[in-house]
């Protein structure tokens, strides 16, 4: 600015020194200072405007930032539901105690505490027993004739055996 001034002093200067007549030196002065003012004028509303467009750039900016961060929570969500979910439903596979038919089921691991075998339509009892009742899972099952048994079971420590046939 101070650079703008100074060869803003140089031109009025050199007019000064060029033009001898008074009358004609003081509308030109004037005329010049008019044409100063105008061209600032010009030059802050061109400043304004950037800084609005900025200003724009900037709150848009923000608010993309906002949903994107709420589709990435609406996206963690749904893994967790998609994932719980596949926690919930086994596929097991199972021996039919009656007819020795073997078969695979999805099953839900909270609600699911029969399956019909397909072979012969028998109704197998499922007892979901947790980690205290593993022996006497483990008992059941080397006694008995079915096994319900899957490698994600086991790894969840979760045992699955049959307790009593239903006749
Ligand atoms: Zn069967």
């Amino acid at each position: 600015m101070s650079n703008l001034n100074s060869e803003y002093q140089k031109i009025i200067s050199d007019i000064e020194k060029n033009i001898t007549d008074p009358k004609d030196l003081s509308y030109i002065k004037e005329k010049i200072s008019e044409l100063a003012t105008l061209f600032m004028n010009t030059v802050d509303r061109v400043i304004e405007y950037s800084k609005e467009n900025l200003n724009n750039v900037s709150n848009k900016q923000e608010d993309l930032e906002e949903r994107v961060e709420s589709i990435q929570k609406s996206l963690d969500n749904l893994e967790k539901e998609m994932y719980s979910e596949e926690e919930e439903d086994f596929e097991v596979e199972v021996i039919c105690p009656y007819c020795n038919h073997q078969f695979s089921s999805n099953i839900d691991l909270e609600d699911t505490t029969e399956i019909q075998c397909p072979e012969c339509k028998n109704m197998i009892e499922l007892d979901w027993n947790d980690e205290d009742d593993e022996e006497q899972c483990k008992r059941k099952l080397s006694s008995d004739v079915t096994s319900v048994w899957t490698k994600k079971v086991k790894m969840m420590k979760t045992r699955i055996c049959k307790s009593n046939l239903i006749s």
